[in-house]
């Protein structure tokens, strides 16, 4: 078979044929039908997805004579006049591609822009192609500036790049940006089989699938790989070859390790990955192919009616998926996708792939929602039981919280398994603000009532509840006391110098104006008897204190430490 390259030989030659970026095509035949045309085009998106094939036909639409030369400027360039077949052919003189990865310089820049200054030869327009643009230099875009701001009426720029990030914004502002799209795989899968059934290359499905998902969007890669798997086929298309061509994964390795994943069974998991570097299959490949498969579930899982469409599809793969979306909870499904995709970055770095790989699938298992759960009920019920011979031994399954009053003579030594902290619960937080006054852990002495401490106290739980201070400022008022209050002006005292800033007492004086107190606000450094977050940790005490009461009084809890020697710990009760 002698042949074209395919990615040559099916690159679009008009807009029609341009395949996934119909939102580009779109708005550049509006600008061409409507003779709106702007001086420079920039074309984004990732390798392959079109950008140096827009260009051209682009050209050709600007260029374009018609086939019988009276032709106009047009959105469907007829391909067979001059310049259409000269564009095609690569030699059309007003049409220059310059490849700035290759050409960074200023003086390439120059010798193109010295071409500007003449008319076009041949054709209506000259334009001047520069790929991957951002590879130019700081001089070589500065060199191109002007030129771009104001070119002459004959001369258009195209501009393309992978990475639009890096190119000066006084670059981009000057063009119309258009973005490429990387493309579905069903849509590569699509153009695949019409190029192959015009090509009469017989070819599997499943082998076309495995191309479409490996040109990763790119179209042109797509065709390549074609290209490669025909000779590697001896001009068919099978599933295996491709495959082996790839290197990628049976998808019945991947559908069995989820399996077993879901099922927790870390011995097939460690089999399945031992028989993939037995037979040379890629580890990469095999995250990536899991990776897919549970993108594919997670889909199933949170739009049900796609799962039963699935499920009674004709496609093997789909019946699977949908099978394993139902076997293994979402939360589950969404982590090891996580996982299995970050776990690709970390294959290079392990001693060998296989090795990386099979860490990563068992870092699934020790990490999968449900073992974690299932962890934790291990670990409750791991807890040493009470002594068994023990006489004091609560009935199973009655697993009582061990009480210890705080304060009270020590009880005779109790065994040291009995003792075991069965229920612990979580030490009381300190409420927000009262971090500083807890420092001592001392029971603070009580506040003497005070109108404006009171008043204080009221306004800035007020201005905390709205949210309207944070940090610093809420810092301050909660730490401050009111010292005075005169008609327009307030008097707060702090302990610590660094609440003592302008900014941070501006801020407050702000929040309280939202509040109607139209006051300025003078701070001095001192002793602090009466804060509203001194107020706060009295408060929380006292809760604390009627918890405990109430819990010592609990009847139940007093026959617990009474028949099994119960203490409560102390800093484990918390009020509700
Ligand atoms: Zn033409």
């Amino acid at each position: 078979m002698s042949y074209l390259v395919l990615a040559r030989k099916y690159r679009p030659r008009n807009f029609q044929e341009m395949v996934g970026q119909e939102h580009v095509v779109q708005a550049l035949s509006n600008a061409l039908t409507t003779q709106r045309l702007h001086h420079a085009y920039l074309f984004t998106g990732t390798r392959g997805v079109g950008k140096t094939t827009v260009s051209r036909i682009l050209a050709k639409s600007l260029n374009c004579q018609g086939p019988d030369g009276q032709g106009g400027i047009t959105a469907t360039p007829c391909g067979v006049c001059q310049a259409c077949t000269d564009i095609d052919g690569g030699r059309f003189i007003d049409y220059t591609e310059l490849d700035a990865a290759s050409n960074r310089g200023v003086d390439e820049v120059q010798s193109l822009l010295e071409q500007a200054v003449y008319k076009p030869v041949q054709g209506r327009f000259k334009v001047f192609m520069i790929d991957e643009v951002h590879m130019l230099t700081n001089t070589a875009f500065n060199a191109m500036l002007k030129t771009l701001e104001e070119p002459p009426e004959y001369l258009k720029f195209v501009l393309a790049t992978t990475d639009p990030q890096k190119v000066p914004v006084t670059v981009l502002s000057r063009c119309l940006q258009f973005n490429l799209r990387p493309m579905a795989p069903e849509t590569v899968l699509e153009h695949l089989t019409g190029v192959l059934q015009a090509e009469q290359v017989p070819a599997e499905a499943q082998a076309l699938k495995l191309l479409a998902r490996a040109a990763r969007g790119s179209m042109r890669d797509a065709l390549s790989l074609t290209d490669q798997a025909i000779a590697f086929g001896n001009g068919a298309l099978v599933e295996d070859g491709v495959r082996q061509m790839l290197g990628t994964v049976a998808r019945a390795h991947v559908f069995g390790l989820i399996e077993a994943l879901a099922a927790g069974d870390g011995k097939t998991v460690v089999e399945t990955s031992e028989g993939l570097r037995r037979e040379g299959l890629s580890a990469t490949s095999t995250l990536e192919e899991m990776t897919s498969v549970l993108q594919a579930m997670a889909v199933l899982q949170a739009v049900p009616s796609r799962a039963e469409a699935a499920a009674d599809a004709t496609d093997p793969d789909a019946a699977e998926t949908a099978r394993l979306a139902a076997r293994m909870p979402p939360d589950e499904t969404q982590l090891l996708y996580s996982l299995c995709l970050h776990g690709r970055g970390e294959l290079g770095l392990a001693p060998d792939e296989y090795a990386g790989l099979t860490m990563v699938l068992l870092r699934l298992l020790a990490f999968k929602p449900t073992a974690e759960k299932k962890t934790l009920n291990e670990a409750v019920r791991a807890v040493p039981p009470v002594a068994p011979a023990a006489p004091l031994a609560p009935p199973p399954g009655h697993r009582l919280p061990i009480v210890e009053r705080p304060g009270s003579p020590t009880p005779a030594p109790a065994p040291a398994e009995a003792t075991a902290v069965v229920a612990m619960q979580v030490r009381v937080q300190p409420p927000p603000g009262a971090r500083d006054a807890a420092r001592a852990d001392a029971p603070a002495a009580p506040i003497a009532p005070s109108e404006d401490g009171d008043f204080w106290h009221a306004t800035v739980t007020q201005l905390v509840l709205a949210e309207a201070i944070s940090a610093l400022a809420r810092e301050l008022a909660l730490q401050s006391q009111l010292v005075a209050r005169d008609v327009d002006q307030w008097l707060l005292r702090v302990e610590r110098e660094s609440l003592n800033q302008a900014a941070t007492r501006d801020k407050l004086q702000a929040a309280l104006l939202t509040l109607g107190h139209e006051v300025r606000l003078a701070i001095e450094i001192g002793g602090v008897v009466d804060s509203p977050a001194r107020r706060n940790k009295l408060a929380a005490e006292a809760r604390q204190r009627a918890a405990e009461e109430a819990i010592h009084n609990d009847p139940l809890v007093q026959s617990m430490m009474r028949d099994f020697d119960a203490r409560i710990v102390p800093g484990t009760l918390r009020p509700v």
